[in-house]
């Protein structure tokens, strides 16, 4: 009797056990305790990560993941949420998925049981960009809803779906914005966070899509989307606050057409069913088909993975603190011509948090909506992507990547690019011939035909940006970033496309592994690395924290028959030199060399730890990425504070290096004392002029500058150097910002806008390139990120180890002329070839690079400087071309030696 009693209170407490663990979810308001969307307030990362937390303690509907740590130790997290039966079976969803993005052997019967038996994976994410807040509280009221909402719609939603959620997809920023946020109020300090929101890569963070240079990006590809194969991606976003109030899609051209049609279609169903939904609800000032177009990798990992990509774009407030038309509260804010892609203009003179959180919750829940509702098309369209990529018949047929590489290790991060992106490598067992060429056993084929061939093409191909014009002849239509992204015209690696299927032994990769390598046994005088391969920086790097004596050969030499370049490593037979070189060969499969005698040729003595400032400056994303570029490669660095400037630099730094985007304003103005709290941002504060004629001194006291990008222009400045530039200076990409155009007659601009207003969909962006085209009337050139070839003076050492052509990534850049000069020596390391510039991407008014020089090294008084024009660095993606701006770092600082002197390099293997 008992027992039974028992058991029926156990019968009826598991039965009241989701009622009663209903009843303990608190919604966002109890759990943050305020409204979420509430002027000045926001819900900070780790408590919505608790969060998500307490909605998986106390529901059946969301399952929590801890996927791991972000660059600065934060939780990079996922909540899982479907209904209880599909979280119970999420295994074998993700199984289902996986097969259809992968249907070889699969028969159409059996692909359409899986189809009817699977559940599209909806992945949402927010705040890549930290300081488009009001997503990531929007995500919040999403999960809470999916959570507990019962009504027939969300009912739908967890039956047919599964949504993964990540709140931040870059945590850190959160952190970084928020605290700042809440420090500083009630201060007169700056309310917006000053510097990178991602210690690194700031606003970058969402151009690493290919590279997969950070955790986040590693983390969202490897744990989301290469583990889950979600059907669709929806990445959060906000914009500026002049204009539509929303972006959805579908996008402007261009497109790359490596994206299946199914998903050029997918992506406008899905942005046109969130529209329909924020016009039905009377949320006002929704656009589509403006701004943003889909044209780079760099943006879209799940477009070349069988998915559309939603981006949604929500106007913007200041931070958390409303929005008010600076022209007057009664004024509505944005674009007021209602047009076809923008149907309902926005009528109010005010814009607040509350309503980005609101046009938040409605896009989302209407994407996941929609994939629920068409739950079989969704997986059927999945599965039809990825067939119609392993049944490939075009052209190419395949990539070949021929054994036989200049560097090893850029080689090997190539193939681990396509590796982490799920690309099928295959290596030849035996030797072939392909497009009527010969490979040796051990190249690799990349095959098209595969579930990622569209990932694949695109990174291995040549890019043809269409010529877009505002009018025929007219300005240029910027794109929204790049136009190229040949994988192996950035890593300098050599690979060919070839045309037509071939017969090859071909076996298929695990695991990239680096190239066998081989340490000589100690040789009497010195170890040899060639120039070629970024590993000899790996080595150079942790032979100076050994204090072993490193020197570079200036010319080139045969030893042990073989051909040394210019620039080869000339390395102490140390003990600590052995053990470095096997683990950097071991780790890139650069080949090491002995010798036992001296080559008979002059050298340079590399300064034993060779000190290095990085100007960063706060805020410059070019100085981000090359701190992170630095720190791979463990460079002795640091970032130069104003604070250093109180001292001798000289005493502190061998080279500083100003990294592109860095300005004389950023070094002589700064961040403002008065607005940035001295504690934390002093180092970011300005030096003056005091501080400016320092820097030119310690530079023609002995010390090294190197500047790339638009920072060879504060170079210029900085030291007077004999450069001019050879680009008119109209050329910046993006919005048309000053794209210049040669006018065929003169027109009054009045009556050009008035046709221009009559012809186009974006009046506010075709006004602005308008008044650019009336204020620089004579010339066009524009390249906004394109590859373009460049001679290399390889005897030079800061050309050391390049072949003698190769492209140089080139964004928005400027190419310089030498002009007389008696004080300064000038040199040119670069310059563009007289034709057959372009090499992949976008480049109008190409006469004007024909001859004009790209890096110059110059003597000035007793230092040295090294100007780079175009970004060799750009985003650390070329690989092919750091190595100029890393010989630059070190060929100042190093001393000349003659061959005499070199001899005493045996000597110094002793210690
Ligand atoms: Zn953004």
């Amino acid at each position: 009797m008992r027992s039974v009693r028992s058991a029926l209170i156990l019968v009826l407490l598991l039965a009241l056990a989701p009622a009663i663990a209903a009843a303990q979810t608190q919604t966002p308001e109890q759990f943050f305790g305020f409204k979420l969307g509430t002027d000045g307030e926001l819900a900070k990362y780790p408590k919505v990560v608790e969060y998500l937390q307490h909605l998986a303690k106390t529901t059946d509907r969301v399952k929590f993941e801890m996927l791991g740590k972000t660059t600065m130790n934060n939780d990079y997290v996922l909540a899982i949420i479907s209904s209880p039966q599909n979280l119970a079976k999420l295994d074998r969803l993700t199984e289902i998925n996986r097969r259809l993005a992968d249907p070889r052997g699969l028969s159409e019967q059996e692909a359409q049981a899986l189809i009817a038996e699977g559940r599209p994976f909806y992945f949402l994410y927010a705040t890549i960009h930290s300081t488009e807040v009001g997503n990531g509280q929007a995500i919040n009221i999403v999960a809470h809803r999916l959570a507990t909402d019962n009504s027939p719609a969300v009912r739908e939603i967890l039956d047919n779906s599964v949504v993964l959620l990540t709140p931040s997809q870059n945590p850190d920023g959160q952190v970084l914005v928020l605290d700042h946020w809440y420090k500083t109020k009630g201060t007169s300090y700056n309310r917006v966070y000053p510097d990178l929101y991602h210690k690194y890569v700031g606003h970058d963070d969402n151009r690493d899509w290919f590279m997969f240079t950070q955790v986040e990006t590693r983390l969202n590809v490897e744990k989301v989307q290469n583990r889950f194969k979600p059907v669709i991606t929806h990445d959060m976003h906000q914009q500026g606050t002049m204009n539509s109030r929303i972006f959805v899609p579908p996008f402007e051209d261009p497109f790359d057409e490596n994206m299946h049609p199914i998903l050029r279609i997918g992506q406008a169903t899905v942005g046109q069913a969130m529209a329909q939904a924020l016009i039905a609800e009377g949320k006002e000032g929704v656009a589509w088909k403006e701004g943003y177009d889909m044209w780079t990798p760099a943006r879209q990992y799940m477009v070349y993975h069988g998915q559309p990509r939603i981006l949604t774009e929500i106007a913007s407030v200041n931070l958390a603190d409303p929005f008010v038309n600076p022209a007057g509260k009664d004024k509505p804010l944005g674009p007021q011509e209602p047009r076809w892609n923008f149907p309902m203009p926005y009528s109010k003179g005010e814009w607040k948090l509350a309503q980005i959180v609101d046009y938040g919750v409605t896009v989302a829940m209407a994407g996941i909506q929609h994939v629920a509702k068409y739950r079989a098309t969704w997986l059927e369209n999945f599965y039809k992507v990825h067939r119609d990529w392993v049944n490939w018949k075009g052209t190419p047929y395949a990539f070949v990547v021929p054994a036989a590489q200049r560097d090893p290790m850029a080689t090997k991060e190539m193939l681990e690019i396509l590796e982490f992106g799920d690309v099928e490598l295959h290596r030849a067992t035996a030797p072939f011939s392909a497009g009527g060429k010969q490979y040796p056993a051990g190249s690799v084929v990349v095959k098209v035909a595969q579930p990622y061939g569209a990932f694949a093409k695109t990174m291995l191909e040549v890019q043809h940006y269409p010529d877009l014009r505002l009018f025929p002849g007219g300005p240029p239509e910027p794109p929204y970033d790049v136009t190229a992204h040949t994988l192996w015209m950035l890593m300098g690696v050599d690979v060919d496309q070839i045309e037509q299927p071939f017969d090859a032994q071909l076996e298929l990769m695990k695991q990239v592994t680096p190239a066998a390598s081989t340490l000589p046994s100690k040789p009497k005088y010195a170890y040899l690395v060639g120039p070629e391969s970024n590993a000899g920086f790996k080595a150079l790097a942790e032979l100076q924290k050994a204090n072993v004596p490193v020197y570079r050969a200036a010319k080139g030499f045969e030893a042990n028959g073989k051909s040394f370049a210019p620039g080869t490593w000339m390395i102490a037979p140390a003990p600590a030199a052995a053990k470095i070189l096997e683990t950097v060969a071991k780790e890139t499969g650069v080949q090491v060399h002995g010798i036992d005698r001296a080559p008979g040729v002059d050298g340079y003595r590399v300064k034993p730890g060779t000190r290095i400032g990085l100007y960063r400056g706060a805020n410059v994303m070019p100085g981000g990425w090359m701190m992170w570029l630095f720190e791979q490669y463990g460079f002795n660095f640091q970032v130069v504070s104003a604070e250093d400037f109180k001292g001798d630099l000289a005493a502190k730094y061998d080279t500083i290096v100003f990294p592109s985007g860095l300005l004389r304003q950023n070094i002589v103005r700064g961040l403002d004392p008065a607005r940035n709290d001295p504690k934390e941002w002093a180092w970011a504060f300005g030096v003056g002029e005091e501080g400016w004629k320092k820097l030119g001194d310690f530079v023609r006291n002995g010390g090294t500058l190197v500047a790339v990008g638009s920072s060879v222009d504060t170079a210029r400045q900085l030291l007077d150097l004999p450069i001019e530039k050879a680009l008119p200076e109209a050329q910046r990409r993006r919005f048309g910002a000053a794209a210049a155009a040669e006018p065929k007659e003169q027109v009054p601009a009045s009556e050009v806008e008035r046709q221009l207003k009559d012809a186009f969909s974006s009046p506010a962006r075709l006004m602005q390139t308008l008044r650019d085209r009336v204020a620089e009337p004579e010339s066009l050139f524009y390249c906004p990120g394109s590859l373009l070839q460049n001679e290399f003076d390889t005897a030079h050492p800061v050309a050391f180890g390049m072949p003698e052509a190769w492209p140089v990534f080139f964004e928005s850049d400027q190419a310089y002329r030498i002009r007389p000069g008696f004080d300064i020596d000038a040199h040119v390391v670069s310059r563009y070839p007289r034709e057959k510039i372009l090499r992949s991407g976008w480049l109008l008014g190409e006469e004007y690079l024909r001859d004009q020089a790209n890096i110059v090294a110059f003597r000035v008084g007793k230092g040295t400087a090294v100007t780079l024009g175009s970004q060799v660095d750009y985003r650390t993606q070329p690989r092919g071309t750091i190595k100029l701006l890393f010989n630059a770092l070190f060929y100042g600082p190093s001393t000349e030696v003659s061959a005499a002197q070199m001899q005493r390099l045996g000597a110094s293997g002793t210690n």
